[in-house]
């Protein structure tokens, strides 16, 4: 029998949704309304010409480099920030080398990390999942060449603050330090042009979340010119499909858009944090599309998938033990998700109003 590599038999799976994820999906961090109008009209007038020829990713770098204010040579376009991870693991680990990250977080690091046969070191996040700054510095050795943090953090909405991650940045300038900002609509804080200073800093983005094109598969990954140029060379020329490259500067153009969904999501998230607190269920304050709470009990998802909504069961991860993700959308998804989380908690036998006194 043919045997894959030792490295990926000892992978562990993720699972990305199965199929049957019928219901309001609040499971995945998805935009749940979907994009821009323009986007849509786009599609709409696309023709055979721009299918039937290869995709061109270049001019397109040059606009979301105008977009973010740094150059086109600073810009590799992903498919999605799934591929930006994977090309950094392909250009920077050896199988002898470290890959450092703070635990709980985004599963995708691990897995193509481990697939170069390098070592994942795994750092538990602090109380409360703090970022644990001073672990992580200690744990910095030569052969440690890629560290990943996704700032804010999946699954726990929490943030690593931009001096720490300088400062890591500078502790370790054999590896490369990936921001995953892929949350970063929801967050605003950027460390977007950190690698004209310190340049083994790259920063990934993402068109998944807020921009509600989590199917089109379009992510950057942007950094120091050197550096980008040297994972250029490993990503396949046509890794974003001409749909997606169609449809990017619609996406870009219509901030309107971004700006009202992350309004409402930032709205709902506030009335899900503040629904937590009546119910006296602990929670971490969010800076993401989504909040992480010790719900506790495992019925919850099967009683709120029985009311239509799909919410997704952490427990499984570092220091998650009885903790649901749930994704927040605009304001009627929010409406329906709270009134779905009250009559859970009553079935629950969850008293509601703690805070209310
Ligand atoms: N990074 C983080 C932190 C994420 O949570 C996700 C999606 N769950 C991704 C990257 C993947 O993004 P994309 O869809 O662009 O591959």
């Amino acid at each position: 029998m043919l045997k894959a590599r030792e490295a990926v038999r000892n992978l562990p799976s993720y699972h990305p949704p199965l199929g049957g994820r019928e219901g309001l999906r609040l499971d995945f961090n998805e935009n749940t309304v979907g994009c821009s109008p323009r986007v849509l009209e786009r599609l709409r007038r696309l023709d055979f010409e721009q299918l039937a020829r290869y995709p061109e990713r270049e001019p397109l770098e040059g606009a979301i480099a105008d977009f973010l204010g740094v150059t086109p040579a600073e810009v590799l376009l992903t498919n999605g920030v799934d591929e930006a991870i994977h090309l950094l693991c392909e250009t920077y680990l050896e199988p002898a080398d470290e890959a450092l990250v703070v635990v709980p977080t985004f599963s995708m690091y691990r897995i193509y990390a481990a697939a170069t046969g390098a070592q994942v070191v795994s750092v538990p996040s602090g109380p409360d999942f703090r970022f644990p700054i001073e672990d992580v510095r200690n744990r910095i050795k030569p052969r440690t060449r890629l560290i990943a943090v996704a700032n804010p953090n999946n699954p726990t909405g929490t943030v690593a603050s931009q001096e720490d991650l300088l400062q890591i940045a500078h502790s370790a300038p054999q590896a490369a330090l990936l921001v995953d900002e892929a949350y970063f609509e929801f967050y605003g804080k950027t460390l977007v042009s950190a690698w004209r200073e310190i340049p083994n800093i790259f920063v990934a983005r993402t068109f998944s979340k807020a921009y509600g094109l989590a199917g089109l598969r379009i992510g950057v990954l942007l950094g120091h010119q050197e550096q980008i140029r040297a994972v250029r060379r490993v990503s396949s020329p046509y890794n974003v499909n001409a749909v997606a490259l169609a449809c990017l500067p619609e996406a870009l153009a219509d901030q309107d858009y971004v700006r009202q969904y992350v309004s409402e999501v930032l709205a709902g998230r506030d009335r899900l944090e503040r629904a937590y607190e009546d119910a006296g269920i602990p929670y971490w304050p969010s800076h993401a599309n989504f909040v992480l709470a010790r719900i506790g009990s495992p019925e919850f998802i099967r009683l709120m998938r029985e009311r239509g909504i799909l919410v997704r069961d952490r427990s499984s991860d570092y220091g998650c033990e009885g903790c649901v993700r749930i994704t927040l959308g605009p304001r009627p998804h929010t409406d329906r998700l709270l009134a779905a989380l009250q009559e859970t908690f009553e079935t629950l036998g969850i008293a509601t109003g703690a805070s209310k006194s």
